[in-house]
């Protein structure tokens, strides 16, 4: 199990939230919870969905930055979720949840560590085929990397950066999550400058504790009205609960008229 994970959203919604929370982590989770601009943009017209393919930077160059304000609106505007996954690539999880995904015609935004994605490049090449996105969640899901020092958070940041682009043939991630939601002002500018926008979530299934799949859908349910994005997790242990959950929410949530949609970048 990935013990390092503090995969809560700070928001006390019930009282058995509370037991879940970690305390000390309450500050900066807070932080990319609400650190958000809530801004709904209109679909571009002619929007590819998913990643595209880039070229491998070069010296000196860099990817066009983006805001390092906390994203967490839907890039589609409308009725819509944004599916985020973190802490795979999996070799066994990730691909069902692909499964699923492509099942119902809907897409993800997938936070890796690192190194987990230099073990899975065809997890990760998959993942890119399939039209969705990549995110980076730094070498090693140091959930106080807000704690650490500058040189620190920026090697963890960049180091992921480049094993994800190098496994998936050339495709640079798109947003960053900070492990826990520990961002700091210092390591979203890092992000924001290397082309990777800040990722929060307005929904945490709670999916990594392993709750039981009708905790989870009925967390997801009862949180929908906090915002389109939504956490889960493909790494970190079995996850044969998230998978069941997605089986089950997806085509409910196509049937309440939800659209899957990516985070604004
Ligand atoms: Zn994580």
């Amino acid at each position: 199990m990935w013990t390092g994970n503090r995969p809560v959203n700070g928001r006390v919604v019930a009282g058995w939230a509370v037991a879940l929370t970690a305390a000390g982590l309450l500050t900066c989770v807070w932080f990319a919870y609400t650190g958000g601009t809530g801004r709904h943009v209109s679909a571009a017209a002619g929007k590819r969905p998913g990643a595209t393919k880039a070229a491998m930077p070069h010296k000196g160059t860099l990817p066009a930055r983006v805001s390092a304000e906390i994203t967490h609106a839907a890039e589609s505007g409308g009725k819509a979720v944004n599916i985020t996954i973190d802490d795979g690539p999996d070799p066994v999880w990730t691909p069902k949840i692909l499964q699923v995904l492509q099942d119902n015609g809907a897409h993800a935004t997938f936070c890796m560590i690192g190194p987990h994605a230099t073990a899975n490049p065809a997890v990760v090449e998959k993942i890119v085929a399939d039209g969705d996105r990549l995110c980076d969640h730094t070498v090693s899901h140091n959930t106080r990397m807000d704690h650490s020092p500058e040189a620190y958070q920026k090697s963890q940041i960049l180091d992921a950066a480049r094993m994800i682009q190098q496994a998936s043939g050339g495709v640079a991630p798109m947003y960053y999550r900070a492990p826990g939601g520990a961002f700091t002002p210092y390591s979203r500018h890092v992000a924001a400058i290397h082309g990777m926008r800040p990722l929060g979530w307005n929904i945490d299934s709670r999916d990594f504790y392993r709750p039981g799949v009708s905790t989870i859908v009925n967390t997801v349910k009862y949180e929908l009205g906090n915002g389109p994005t939504m956490l889960f997790h493909d790494g970190g242990g079995n996850r044969s609960q998230t998978f069941e959950a997605l089986r089950q929410l997806l085509p409910w949530l196509k049937s309440q008229g939800y659209t899957f949609s990516f985070p604004v970048r």
